[in-house]
Parts: structure tokens; C-alpha cells; sequence
């Protein structure tokens, strides 16, 4: 649900963002700077304690810093997955605060996707592989460099956006009822074992 209490995200350089490994965001939330500021501080120190994700694990950890009124994020830390440098700077907005996000691959991501692609034409050069193919090659590595990192900015986005965003209301909670013979869940009256942790019928979580 969108609505106005809940922070909007732009993209400033929609085309030239799907040509180069690079994307510039908008975020504009309702609230007020300070409060933006400090919920953005503790979700960086949330992912700076995260642990480690397992050798094997492509699992996500993120890296950053806050200071004053701007930010800066290093990650996805895993495997497998190219990391992005993200800076944001928080500026005060007639709607509330307006966060500027630049989000572009890590320098040493870059000269790896660059390496790449020098390699290939090194190797066709050498081998006399079809110039047309290398092309395509190069063009496919360039397209999937270019998704890829866009797909790595929306999950950097998000995570700003809910830091951007109202704290979140505290969860429904339903009873368990008696009604003489059995019991029964407090919100939709279906019947529910004494020891349910959640209702089967309408899913609501039972207070412990
Ligand atoms: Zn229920």
C-alpha cells in the first residue's frame, strides 16, 4: 500500500542507469531529518553486526558508516555477488527529508568486469575466434553486469526505504478463548488447539 505517510523512491537517470553500472535514486520521506537520521544509523549498525554468512552461503552482509548527514555502504559482502558502493546524503525536503542516493560497483568489481572483457578479446585475438562472437560475448557479459547490479541496488533500496519509513506497528496479536466445550481463536472463532502458536484459519499469531 502506498500512501502518503510512506517514503517514495525515484530514479533520477532512469536510461543512462540500464546502460552503465551505475544508478542515482531519490528518496523522499515524511518524516523529519533527525528521525531519518537515527533510524538510518541503527539499521547500518544493524548490518555491521550481522555475522558472517558461511563459506558456502551467498547470503548478504552489508558494511557502513554514519555521519552527520550522510552515509556510506559497502555490499553485498558475499559470495558470488558483485558489490556495490553506495553513498547517500539526507537533506532536509519540503515533504520532509529527502535522501540522494549514488549507488555504483565497487572500483575492484569494475576492473574484474573490465578484466573480463579485456581477456576475451585478448584470447580471440590469439585463438582467431570470430570477432562477431566476441562481440556477442562481450555484449552478454556487459548486459548481465548491468542487470545485475541493478538487482543489487533494489535490495540496497529497499532496505533504505524501510529505514526511510515509519517504525513498523507492532504485530496483531489474537487469544486463545474457551467457550466451555473448546477453544477457539479470539479473532475469527475458529476452533484452535490450547497450544497453537498462530490460528490456522485466519493465520493471526497468538499473545504468549
Ligand atoms: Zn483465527
Amino acid at each position: 500500500m502506498i500512501s502518503s505517510s510512506h517514503p517514495l523512491v525515484y530514479s533520477t537517470q532512469p536510461l543512462l542507469s540500464w546502460l552503465i553500472p551505475y544508478d542515482h535514486r531519490v528518496i523522499v520521506s515524511p518524516l523529519d531529518q533527525a528521525t531519518v537520521g537515527a533510524q538510518l544509523a541503527a539499521t547500518i549498525e544493524r548490518l555491521n553486526a550481522a555475522p558472517a554468512p558461511g563459506w558456502f552461503s551467498s547470503d548478504a552482509r552489508y558494511e557502513g558508516q554514519f555521519a552527520g548527514d550522510s552515509f556510506t555502504l559497502n555490499g553485498p559482502i558475499a559470495n558470488r555477488r558483485f558489490r556495490l558502493h553506495t553513498r547517500g546524503v539526507l537533506r532536509i525536503d519540503p515533504a520532509g527529508t529527502r535522501i540522494d542516493l549514488t549507488l555504483r560497483l565497487a572500483t575492484a568489481y569494475l576492473l574484474l568486469a573490465l578484466g573480463q572483457v579485456a581477456f576475451l578479446w585478448a584470447w580471440a585475438l590469439i585463438v582467431h575466434f570470430p570477432l562477431v562472437l566476441v562481440l556477442f560475448l562481450n555484449s552478454f557479459l556487459y548486459i548481465a553486469t548491468t542487470l545485475t547490479v541493478k538487482y543489487e541496488a533494489s535490495q540496497i533500496v529497499q532496505r533504505l526505504l524501510q529505514a526511510a519509513g515509519p517504525p513498523p506497528e507492532p504485530e496483531a496479536h489474537s487469544a486463545i478463548v474457551s467457550d466451555g466445550s473448546g477453544w477457539r481463536c479470539g479473532a475469527c472463532g475458529g476452533y484452535v488447539r490450547r497450544d497453537a502458536t498462530f490460528c490456522k484459519h485466519c493465520k493471526q499469531p497468538f499473545a504468549r
